[in-house]
């Protein structure tokens, strides 16, 4: 039975959809859709898709209010994260400053920090009350609108970047196929995401010794898109950027420990999710 609701291609690689994603509990909650895998990619995804517009009705003012209220997106609630502002070091490292986009910015906090770094720093957001909250507040240039129909210039950008943005998204490719047209060439894209089909190493070792400390965590109800190193890379090759890397990374640490090696030990296991792949967040660096 679960092979004959198994239709359509995967947004990401194309590749053919398989069987429903079992240890979800659900899906998008807008749609009657189910999470279905895709064979060759191994990402996840809600099918049959959402409207854009119902999607788009989420992200109301209440939604960032709690995004305020709570942890934050990936980055911090109200400034950026210092995750962020290594990578944006990183970024100028490889090829100086110059104009970024920061799609999908929320209440700006990132296109603020990188003006303050000296970088011509513009934000686009589908929110308008988003939007107009992180103009208010940081008085920054904020577009309203999605990427393919802000007002940018083809070519006119040296770097664009997307945090925790593409699983919110209904076609992904056709997000990062606008970041392409929009960047110079040898401009970058960085993207972030979740990566939630795999639990983290971390998350694993600890929730083996403490279950009620480190519970399994259910994936996020407003994603649509669920992704795995590969999936995000086919989505980018298909948008024409060449792929640098993909890596993971976490955002918070805690290494305090009550026993003597403890500190060491998660540390340690911070470093072997890096280097094993399996931190809880997956980010893409590419290039036009
Ligand atoms: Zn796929």
């Amino acid at each position: 039975m679960i092979a004959a609701l198994a239709t359509g291609h995967c947004v990401l690689c194309e590749g053919e959809l398989e069987g429903v994603e079992r240890t979800f509990r659900g899906g998008w909650p807008g749609a009657s859709g189910q999470v279905f895998s895709c064979s060759r990619c191994g990402s996840a995804q809600v099918m049959p898709r959402p409207a854009a517009e119902e999607v788009a009705d989420i992200y109301s003012e209440d939604y960032f209010q709690a995004y305020l209220a709570g942890p934050g997106v990936k980055g911090g609630g109200e400034e950026a994260s210092p995750a962020l502002r290594e990578r944006l070091a990183r970024l100028e490292a490889l090829q100086g400053k110059g104009r970024i986009v920061d799609v999908g910015c929320a209440m700006g906090h990132f296109v603020a920090y990188a003006q303050s770094q000296g970088w011509d720093a513009i934000g686009v957001e589908p929110s308008a009350w988003a939007a107009e909250e992180g103009r208010r507040r940081h008085g920054v240039t904020i577009h309203a609108t999605t990427l393919d129909r802000a007002p940018i210039e083809a070519g006119s950008c040296d770097a664009i970047h997307a945090n925790h943005v593409l699983e919110h998204v209904v076609d992904p490719v056709a997000l990062l196929t606008s970041a392409a047209r929009l960047l110079r060439s040898g401009g970058r894209l960085v993207v972030e995401v979740p990566q939630e089909l795999r639990r983290p190493l971390f998350d694993r070792v600890l929730g083996g010794l403490h279950p009620a400390l480190y519970p399994a965590r259910a994936p996020d109800p407003t994603h649509v898109e669920f992704f795995s190193a590969a999936g995000l890379r086919a989505a980018a090759g298909r948008a024409g950027l060449e792929v640098e890397r993909v890596e993971t990374q976490r955002h918070e640490r805690n290494t305090t420990s009550r026993l003597p090696a403890g500190s060491a030990l998660k540390e340690l296991l911070y470093r072997t999710e890096e280097w094993t792949g399996t931190a809880p967040d997956l980010v893409l660096w590419a290039r036009r």
